[in-house]
């Protein structure tokens, strides 16, 4: 039998990094054993949907390239089945009515030392009706173990658990129930998710083989449980939704590649045997559930964001042209990062470009930086960094002879890289200052900026107009 597995997020919020890696693990497994990877939005809290969150499911999922092959369906057209579901369990005896409120279970837990609920309308046979809810009446004694792919043999005794809702007054079938009747009718084989999913389980499978019993419901193969690695920060904490940096989103927003992405976010609780740079090929090649690991992942972004630069290094410039794209010269019409580059769109040269590319490449770590490094190419003005300029030009007399001298001499020398840098050479050795410290004057008036590509090969990018042009400005401004 091939593996059918599902991913089923809730369209309440952005995409977490959490998500993305139980999406991939998913992905992952179909792949490798060559299953049928299911995709279902969870839809049914409509408090908390939105629109919006559906759709950035599927584009990050789009751009991560974990393609579904099935779906995307949704939660919300399944209702019937989730209706049918409770019906025969009702049917059959597994549910109760219950019409305590929230206060009467707290106050009674309070009086009794005994958090959750305490099983009070098990006996008393109420009539369903529009203030009852339905509870799942737990087996007296005994326990669910469960043989979770990740966690081993996991034990949960059923008096810790509680009689528990699945069906609001409302009418609204709760999570628990909703879920496992829609993997049922997808005939999921495998139920990959995060370790914080792991105390429903027990309730699933006793609902599950409840529902196997019941007429009119098929039986259905129980699916195996995988539970993954809960994500933690620095501090070893549970990833924050508002503290840690963890939508998907902004990672792609801030230039990270999914490729990289991916291999990144394929580290988080499990390692492929060849190293850490793994490509989409080598993990679906080497995936194996057994080999997750059950203790927490360290969500590092100083990690994936070396990863990143790995990946950037290593793309054959017109790769790396082309995924820069958005981040210099957006396409209107197409996907766009919500910075805008420091220059007007005409002045973007595509040609000046690609010769930047061999002095940039090597040096960024997202692309997000990009424009940063070549705005001295096409910004309409130069950005000056008041510190830079204060420490190399006004505070310092020898920068400002540096700029003078290079003005001359930058206007006669042929305008190559290697005979700029033996000109400035000389320059320095007139006022006394090494090449290094020679430079930083130069390359602040140029690009307004202590750091920065190579100075000599920018200023042949440049030209010896628009290097004179600002040599001229720099020195006018600081006199
Ligand atoms: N919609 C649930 C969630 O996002 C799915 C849980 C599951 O995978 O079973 O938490």
């Amino acid at each position: 039998m091939t593996p059918r597995v599902r991913f089923a997020p809730s369209p309440t919020g952005f995409f977490h990094v959490g998500s993305a890696r139980t999406s991939l693990f998913n992905w992952l497994f179909a792949r490798r054993h060559g299953g049928t990877f299911v995709l279902r939005i969870e839809d049914t809290d409509t408090e908390r949907n939105r629109d919006e969150w559906r759709q950035g499911i599927l584009d990050a999922l789009t751009w991560l390239g974990l393609d579904w092959d099935e779906g995307p369906t949704l939660q919300s057209d399944n209702l019937a089945d989730h209706r049918a579901a409770v019906e025969a369990l009702w049917e059959e005896g597994y549910l109760y009515a219950c019409d305590c409120t929230r206060q009467q279970i707290d106050e009674r837990a309070a009086a009794t030392g005994r958090p959750g609920y305490d099983g009070y309308c098990r006996t008393r046979e109420l009539e369903r009706g529009p203030r009852t809810a339905l509870r799942f009446r737990m087996p007296d004694e005994g326990a669910t173990t469960i043989e979770d792919l990740v966690r081993g043999s996991v034990t949960f005794p059923h008096e810790a658990i509680g009689d528990f809702v699945v069906m609001r007054p409302s009418g609204v079938v709760l999570y628990p129930l909703a879920n496992l009747v829609d993997d049922r009718r997808a005939r999921i084989t495998h139920v990959i998710r995060g370790e914080d999913l792991l105390p429903t389980t027990p309730k699933q499978v006793l609902m599950w083989e409840a529902l196997n019993h019941c007429a009119g419901q098929e039986c259905v193969d129980l699916p195996a449980y995988a539970h993954l690695p809960m994500l933690v920060n620095e501090q070893r904490k549970k990833l924050s939704k508002r503290k840690d940096p963890v939508a998907l989103e902004s990672y792609r927003d801030q230039g990270y590649l999914p490729a990289a992405m991916v291999n990144y976010l394929a580290l988080l609780g499990w390692s492929p045997k060849g190293g850490e740079i793994a490509e989409r090929a080598q993990l679906i090649d080497q995936f194996d559930l057994s080999e997750v690991s059950r203790s927490p992942a360290f969500f590092d972004v100083k990690k994936l964001t070396h990863l990143n630069g790995e990946y950037l290094r290593a793309m054959a410039p017109d790769a790396f042209i082309g995924a820069c794209r958005p981040w210099v010269h957006p396409d209107p019409a197409g996907w766009r990062p919500s910075a805008v580059p420091p220059w007007s769109p005409e002045h973007f040269d595509a040609g000046i470009f690609a010769r930047a590319v061999p002095l940039i490449q090597t040096r960024v770590t997202t692309l997000a930086e990009v424009p940063a490094m070549v705005a001295f190419l096409f910004g309409d003005e130069v950005a000056f960094d008041a510190e830079a300029v204060a420490t190399v030009l006004t505070d310092d007399p020898r920068g400002r002879v540096v700029l003078a001298v290079a003005l001359e001499r930058f206007a006669e020398v042929d305008f190559t890289a290697a005979s700029l840098h033996d000109a400035l050479v000389e320059i320095g050795e007139g006022v006394g200052l090494p090449l290094r410290r020679a430079q930083a004057p130069v390359r602040v008036a140029v690009t307004g900026t202590r750091v920065g590509p190579p100075l000599f090969e920018s200023l042949e990018l440049l030209g010896r107009q628009r290097t004179l042009d600002r040599l001229r400005a720099a020195l006018t401004r600081v006199s």
